[in-house]
């Protein structure tokens, strides 16, 4: 028989308050570790420190990694050297991606627990890193499992939960970019991984009407879902098509050749989805979707994003050039009345 095969993470695990109970978590998955090297950052160590989440194993190290100024090699090898069977990232996006890199490097397992939810790789094979001087993406393991605290997530700052809205939303523009290239016979698509994430996406408009504002409880949980499940949309699908399209390839742009205007990645995503689906002709999704942002105070304006049209007509015109990905921007000649018919006023 012939079946597709992928590799998941064992658990997800949320709720309120529950990182004081992580070692029954790990029991109740039939996970148990002596040694663990927990990497995070200030705001982490302190998390660590209050919870006790040391106490949890026999021996536990907290590797600050804001404290340190050891390279990723480095850390590597001190964690090896520890002899540690689990490594913990506890933080957000970039303490998670590090801790990506590490286990893969290491073959240690990972558990991730994140304190904010500003991207999709909580659970994807990607992390983004500064390596040798240069932001790369490369491809690294997933984790074993997430703990994530409801709680803590909902105390995280504002921008960072914005920015995981706009990160979710950005998959309507990708699995309409990715139809599309089916449509011009460019590329297969799976139906299975587009539907997953573009329905994760789909469900905060359906639900925008009952959040009351970005630290709603309903919407962290509906945000924490959503970006697991663009994480396995990608794994599935096994690339980044599924969660990333035309609004990724603007957001590139801005990183790397207007970075004095750069943003978090979300925001910059789900800030140029708006303009992705005016030129896919959504304009029912489109309305939907700045119905969701004005209710959480996501950034619909050039100024409340603080970037300037003509550079973000810049971006777009640039976005093509950026990657072999064919998207809605290879069918459109942008102007700056097409960008006010969507971001103005
Ligand atoms: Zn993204």
């Amino acid at each position: 028989m012939i079946f597709r095969s992928v590799t998941l993470p064992i658990f997800v695990r949320y709720g309120e308050d529950i990182l004081p109970h992580l070692r029954e978590i790990l029991e109740a998955e039939n996970l148990t570790f002596k040694r663990a090297s927990m990497i995070t950052g200030h705001l982490g160590e302190h998390l660590i420190e209050e919870l006790g989440l040391v106490r949890h194993f026999q021996e536990a190290e907290v590797l600050n990694l804001r404290k340190r100024d050891d390279g990723l090699s480095e850390l590597k090898s001190h964690i090896l050297g520890s002899r540690s069977e689990l490594i913990i990232s506890l933080g957000g996006g970039s303490i998670n991606d590090i801790g990506k890199y590490i286990s893969m490097e290491s073959s240690i397992p990972l558990l991730t627990i994140p304190t904010t939810l500003s991207n999709d790789g909580l659970i994807s094979p990607i992390s983004i890193l500064n390596l040798d001087g240069e932001r790369r993406s490369l491809g690294t393991t997933i984790p074993i499992g997430v703990v994530a605290d409801l709680k803590v997530l909902r105390e995280s700052p504002k921008m960072l939960l914005l920015s995981g809205v706009g990160e979710l939303i950005s998959n309507l523009s990708a699995g309409l970019d990715w139809e599309l290239a089916l449509k011009r016979g460019l590329e297969k698509v799976d139906h299975m991984a587009k539907e997953m994430a573009f329905n994760a996406a789909y469900k905060l408009l359906v639900k925008a009407q009952s959040y009351e504002g970005i630290r709603d409880k309903g919407l962290i949980e509906d945000l924490l879902n959503g970006l697991i499940l663009s994480g396995l949309a990608m794994i599935m699908a096994g690339s980044s098509r599924p969660a990333s399209g035309a609004e990724h390839n603007i957001s590139h742009a801005i990183d790397r050749s207007f970075r004095r205007y750069r943003t978090l990645h979300g925001l910059q995503v789900g800030f140029s989805t708006l303009f992705t689906l005016l030129l896919h002709g959504e304009e029912e999704l489109l309305s939907r979707v700045i119905y969701l942002y004005k209710r959480l105070g996501f950034p619909t304006s050039f100024e409340e994003l603080g970037l300037r049209r003509e550079v973000f007509l810049e971006a777009v015109l640039l976005a093509p050039k950026l990657r072999d990905r064919y998207t809605i921007l290879n069918e459109h000649k942008v102007t700056e009345e097409l960008i006010d018919e969507v971001y103005a006023g």
